[in-house]
């Protein structure tokens, strides 16, 4: 591990620590941490990938996955959210080719400790990503947007929503673009409708956008609607293995309340604690399993894709990308169900934490790509079956 490393996993740990106590609570009442985004505003883990030079702390997409892996571990809800902050900035980071649009939008996230998030998701579309029923036109010099976003996490902190918005009226052939909407902006309101059962805390709400007025400058990213370009491939890289880090954060949380309970707890009418039975040692071995597996295809895949980008490309390196967040979200949720069958009935308990890393793990596999989005990815590029392929089954 380099020294960068270590000192970045030291803060996400120390974080980690005080998040968790606080973590049942926020669970409970689905209140959002404030207090612990302004605690990481105020130790930059909010600019954790952004550079040095634009006061941020450098991180690298191994360093911010193991980061985020950690802070996971203390309160998963916290470590999602500012998630959804993270991984486009990172992208954004590591497709930079400088100039002062670059540099100011860095400045904001690394000097002035913006939050940036939401404004993906939507009711129509789910999560089929990159074509949007939010809709953008002209208005003279003005875009005027319209639609209804979802799944906005972070909304309570957000400065910039970043809308993805279809581009109407356009001459040639159909564009979205991504627009930065300020927090405030007239006809742009947060509508609290989250009240789940896993990621409670996350406060992700819906975001209504009537007719919001923004000027030029405010799009970005404009891009044909087709094919999966390096854009989107990028931004799957940092979401695909910061959200498979995420969830193999919670499945060890869990692992260590399992460890600790089963070495403690012993009924009447054994010798020893239930750690000496084969059926909770079995069970241990298959989850250690599972985690060796997350983890390896996520430090992998990171590295890989650090190592050389462009050789993912086209829905063969969209698939490599997705690979670890299909693999990791769906060890965790069997990880989590095997420390329940190894804590048993007092797993379900609310004074102990694993019944939030039960729920919390069952959000992962919801995430781009869904289980049956992944598996029609990986499984058509596997085959040699061309994703444009019509009819599409
Ligand atoms: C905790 C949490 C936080 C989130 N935060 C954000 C956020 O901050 N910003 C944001 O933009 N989004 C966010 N999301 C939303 C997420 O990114 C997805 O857009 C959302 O989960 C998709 O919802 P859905 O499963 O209802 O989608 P739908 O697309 O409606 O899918 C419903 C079901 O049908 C299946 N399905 C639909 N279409 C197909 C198809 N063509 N082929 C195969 N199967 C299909 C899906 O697999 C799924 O099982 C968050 C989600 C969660 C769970």
């Amino acid at each position: 591990m380099s020294e960068r490393q270590a000192k970045l996993l030291a803060l996400a740990g120390e974080l980690a620590d005080d998040f968790a106590t606080r973590a049942a609570r926020h669970d409970r009442e689905a209140s959002f941490p404030v207090e612990n985004v302004e605690r990481m505003k105020e130790t930059g883990y909010t600019a954790l990938v952004i550079p040095e030079r634009n006061g941020g702390l450098g991180a690298d997409l191994i360093d911010y996955a193991l980061c985020q892996e950690r802070l996971a571990q203390g309160c998963a809800a916290t470590a999602l959210s500012i998630n959804m902050h993270l991984f486009g900035i990172g992208s954004m980071v590591e497709r930079s080719a400088g100039g002062p649009r670059d540099e100011m939008f860095f400045d904001l996230i690394g000097r002035h400790r913006r939050i940036i998030g939401g404004g993906i998701s939507e009711p129509e579309t789910g999560g089929d990503w990159g074509y949007f029923a939010t809709r953008a036109r002209r208005d003279g010099d003005r875009w005027v947007l319209n639609g209804r976003k979802v799944f906005t996490s972070l909304s309570p902190v957000i400065d910039i929503f970043m809308v993805m918005a279809t581009l109407e009226d356009e001459s040639g052939p159909p564009a979205s673009a991504t627009f930065a909407v300020p927090r405030g902006a007239p006809g742009a309101e947060i509508v609290e409708t989250w009240d789940t059962m896993a990621m409670r805390a996350t406060a992700s709400h819906d975001l209504i956008l009537k007719d919001v007025r923004l000027g030029e400058a405010a799009m970005s990213e404009r891009r044909p609607i087709g094919p999966i370009d390096e854009a989107g491939i990028s931004l799957f890289a940092w979401f695909g293995v910061s959200v498979a880090a995420i969830y193999t954060g919670i499945a060890e949380a869990a692992l260590k309340f399992a460890r600790e309970f089963a070495g403690r707890h012993r009924p009447m009418t054994l010798p020893r604690p239930i750690s000496y039975l084969p059926g909770t040692q079995f069970a241990m071995a298959e989850a250690q399993a599972l985690l060796a597996q997350s983890r390896a295809l996520f430090f992998q895949t990171g590295a890989e894709y650090m190592r050389d980008p462009r050789s993912f490309a086209g829905a063969e390196g969209l698939a490599r990308v997705v690979m670890p967040k299909y693999v990791a979200t769906n060890n965790a949720v069997r990880i989590v169900d095997l420390c329940m069958e190894m804590v048993g009935a007092h797993g379900l308990h609310r004074k102990f934490p694993l019944e939030r890393y039960y729920r919390d793990v069952r959000a992962g596999p919801h995430h781009p790509l869904s289980n049956a989005r992944a598996r029609e990815l990986i499984g058509k590029t596997a085959l040699g079956v061309s994703l444009a392929e019509a009819p599409r089954w």
